[in-house]
């Protein structure tokens, strides 16, 4: 097979690049391991999604110490937007600078925020974000409003909204992909969070990117089609084809470009599998450096009950607070986010309390409102991605930055109870879901400490782009799909300029 470009994963930053590329005439092969997710009444039982795992992979990952563990991935056309939870956050531009923790320092990018604000706003106007600028008082410069007004707080969460205001505090409205709007398709079916979207209202990857792209004739899809090497000619310099596994079948592309974008974990996998005479330690990997500085995010949900009163709410991922982003009052150091999760329903709690009769974890769910604390996890060079010798994909997750994400969730807790909840409990999320994987090749200006340049170009290889979030030298505390996109537009753009030098 033979193409001009060869982009792999269709997720955020494989669609993005493919929808930036699509009205080139090039011919463009995306290359997806998964199929699409059937549209199904399990879409939206959370006994289905929660309890028998219908969506997730059942590939088997080892943690650092050898333990073996079912990974929260979840391999679709659309990638992981297609169980995501639509919060469409902008890093903030200190995010970019380079932050003083408690622990260390976050890294500072190579790009500042004011480069990547337009490809912010084009990202929002592509997912069709909602939002509202002008209450939170972290929110970076915007060139213009959200494209879509917020969606509205249903009448419990417009309550706390205002019991917040009260206490002096910034809640703002969060910025959502949810087609919630005069004419829009989301009926507010009370799922959404970690749920596929049966009606197609969420704005994913596969609605917002992959189908778009498909609409020019010379954009091709194939699913199924798990690549495992990328192989390069004899300098070991150009990359020259990808080697795919369909169903047992070994296959090989031919491109003039590669994209790589299968996610933070798969790409460094991808990279390292690649070993070839030329490049020892892996493709795009003479610094050392592929699969290094993983990160994910520190975070602990809540459960904020109101004894006397059930949460009717459908879609509750309207609020978030920022006041401590960067610590506040509260600390001299950033504590991080705070917003609103799915509704947890009573099959979600089975996993975290077993022993409670059915009766009181149902209670529970029907009276709570549902939060999600989320700090930085500070890059480290030894938290990192790795093959064993069967191939097998090996996380050792060096969690970093603890003590300020235990001081976020005790400062939360507090903040919830003065606004009125008599019970708050909390649980944080296990290590087995890389929700928010990043890191594993991360770009910079110096090719000694970095994989990839300033638009994700490998710079071992002129021809092979990474636009996952492996780029990412540092976390920062707010959802990570909105970034993704916005570097992956970008670097489309540029591709575009350079697509005849290839
Ligand atoms: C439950 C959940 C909720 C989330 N909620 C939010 C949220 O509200 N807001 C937010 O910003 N982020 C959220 N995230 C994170 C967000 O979904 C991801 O950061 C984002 O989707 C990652 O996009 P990506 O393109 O980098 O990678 P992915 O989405 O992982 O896409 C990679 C694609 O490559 C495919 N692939 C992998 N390996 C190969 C291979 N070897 N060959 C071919 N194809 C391959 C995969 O199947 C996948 O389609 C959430 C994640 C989860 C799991």
């Amino acid at each position: 097979m033979e193409c001009d470009v060869a982009i792999i994963g269709s997720g955020v930053g494989g669609g993005c690049v493919a929808l930036s590329l699509a009205d080139t005439g090039a011919r463009i092969l995306i290359l997806e391991r998964g199929q699409r997710l059937p549209r199904e009444p399990q879409n939206w039982d959370p006994e289905a999604v929660f309890v028998e795992n219908r969506y997730r992979t059942t590939e088997t990952w080892y943690d650092g110490a050898g333990n073996s563990f079912r990974p929260g991935q979840f391999y679709y056309v659309g990638g992981h937007t297609k169980v995501y939870g639509t919060a469409m956050f902008r890093f903030r531009e200190r995010d970019f600078d380079g932050v003083e923790h408690a622990e260390g320092s976050s890294v500072p990018w190579p790009i500042r925020y004011a480069e990547l604000e337009p490809w912010y706003a084009q990202a929002e106007r592509v997912f069709g974000v909602h939002g509202k600028a002008g209450d939170d008082p972290t929110e970076p410069a915007r060139s213009g409003p959200f494209p879509h007004p917020p969606i509205p707080h249903e009448p419990l969460i417009g309550e706390v909204f205002e019991r917040m205001r009260a206490q002096g505090l910034h809640p703002a409205h969060m910025p959502a992909a949810i087609d919630f709007h005069a004419g829009g398709t989301c009926i507010r079916c009370g799922t959404c969070d970690a749920f596929p979207c049966k009606i197609g209202a969420k704005g994913d990857a596969e609605t917002r990117l992959i189908d778009p792209s498909l609409k020019h004739p010379n954009v091709e899809l194939q699913t199924g089609s798990l690549v495992t090497r990328l192989l390069t000619d004899d300098r070991g310099k150009r990359i020259v084809a990808a080697e795919i596994d369909r169903g047992g079948e070994k296959l090989t592309v031919k491109a003039r470009l590669f994209v790589l974008s299968a996610g933070a974990i798969n790409s460094a996998a991808v990279l390292l599998r690649s070993a070839d005479s030329k490049n020892p330690a892996g493709v795009a990997n003479s610094s050392g450096l592929v699969g290094r500085y993983y990160m994910n995010h520190n975070c602990t949900a809540i459960m904020a009950v109101t004894p006397w009163r059930q949460n009717h709410t459908r879609y509750p991922k309207t609020l978030t607070l920022n006041d401590y982003y960067f610590g506040g009052d509260a600390s001299d150091k950033p504590l991080g986010n705070l917003q609103l999760l799915g509704k947890i329903e009573e099959p979600m709690l089975r996993g975290a309390l077993p022993n409670a009769p059915k009766w009181s974890r149902a209670w529970l769910a029907r009276h709570s409102v549902d939060w999600y604390v989320m700090s930085e996890d500070l890059a480290q060079r030894d938290s990192s991605v790795v093959l064993r010798s069967d191939g097998a994909i090996q996380l050792n997750w060096k969690r970093s930055n603890l003590q300020s994400h235990r001081k976020w969730v005790e400062v939360a807790k507090r903040l919830l109870k003065e606004t009125g909840f008599p019970i708050v409990l909390s649980k944080p999320f296990g290590t087995d879901t890389p929700s928010h994987q990043c890191g594993t090749a991360r770009f910079g200006t110096d090719p000694a400490a970095s994989v990839l340049d300033p638009h994700c170009r490998a710079w071992d290889h002129d021809n092979l782009y990474v636009v996952d979030a492996s780029f990412f030298p540092s976390s920062a505390a707010l959802n990570p799909a909105l970034t993704i996109a916005a570097q992956a537009l970008r670097v489309g753009a540029h591709l575009k300029i350079r697509l005849n030098q290839f």
